[in-house]
């Protein structure tokens, strides 16, 4: 299936590694331009080598003013924005009544405000374009609280919750916003947490993140995809 999205400009926060890289290579496997962010430069560059014509632009995400910068790279280069896929590096362990207040506004600044400023950032010129596709990496933790993962559990609902909102401001402008909320996928993060189990592979994630960016994905909008092989037990 063709998704529509040659030629279309995508930024992607956080993308050297794990779910952000594998959602790049699909975005741009299927023919659009790609602003790539992470920290470490180095990475960044060995993502940037697999894809034709990619910008990239080092930085950390929690940075008030990067995620503005990435829009405006993308626009200076390529005179629009039309994609915008927001991922972070995920927050620290911790029960709910052992984080602190200093752990919770950090959290909340690298897993909802970051990703909201780049919605903002790049939302006027999808409103110009009358086209626009937002999609927050979060986690299966929107639907399902993970006991030790109470920053996670937090900081992404609060962004759950500004999707839902902000998806009823942008529908008329012909921009969806919506979460892909992951469960267990073979990345360094679950190494380093030493989670063990069924897991799902990062190329299909981006795959799944890819279809929400589509041009067939018109009408989805203030969704919570979730991409958990059934890990995730409940109803709604
Ligand atoms: P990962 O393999 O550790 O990769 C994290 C990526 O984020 C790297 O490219 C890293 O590059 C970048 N990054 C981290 N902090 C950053 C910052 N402050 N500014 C810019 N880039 C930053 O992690 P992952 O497994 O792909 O997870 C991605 C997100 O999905 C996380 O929020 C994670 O909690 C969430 N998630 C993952 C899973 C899973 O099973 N893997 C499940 C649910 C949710 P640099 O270090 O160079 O910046």
């Amino acid at each position: 299936m063709d998704l529509g999205l040659t030629g279309r400009v995508a930024v992607v926060s956080a993308a050297s590694k794990g779910l952000g890289r594998a959602t790049a290579l699909a975005l741009a496997a299927e023919g659009a331009k790609v602003v790539l962010n992470a920290r470490d430069a180095t990475a960044l560059d060995q993502v940037a080598k697999q894809i034709p014509d990619a910008l990239v632009v080092p930085g950390d995400i929690t940075d008030p003013g990067l995620p503005a910068r990435l829009v405006q790279t993308a626009v200076e280069r390529w005179g629009r924005v039309d994609v915008v896929v927001a991922n972070a590096g995920g927050p620290p362990t911790g029960r709910a009544l052992d984080i602190t207040d200093e752990q919770i506004l950090a959290a909340v600044n690298a897993n909802m405000l970051a990703s909201v400023r780049l919605a903002r950032a790049a939302v006027p010129h999808m409103r110009q374009q009358q086209w626009g596709r937002i999609v927050f990496v979060a986690s299966a933790s929107v639907k399902q609280p993970i006991p030790d993962l109470a920053l996670s559990n937090i900081s992404r609902t609060a962004l759950w919750a500004w999707t839902k909102t902000a998806a009823q401001d942008l529908a008329e402008h012909g921009v969806t916003v919506n979460l892909a909320a992951p469960g267990l996928h073979a990345t360094d993060r679950l190494l380093e947490r030493g989670v063990t189990g069924r897991t799902g592979d990062p190329a299909d994630f981006g795959q799944a993140v890819a279809f929400l960016c589509s041009q067939q994905a018109n009408f989805i909008n203030g969704t919570v995809l979730g991409v958990d092989g059934g890990a995730v037990v409940g109803l709604l």
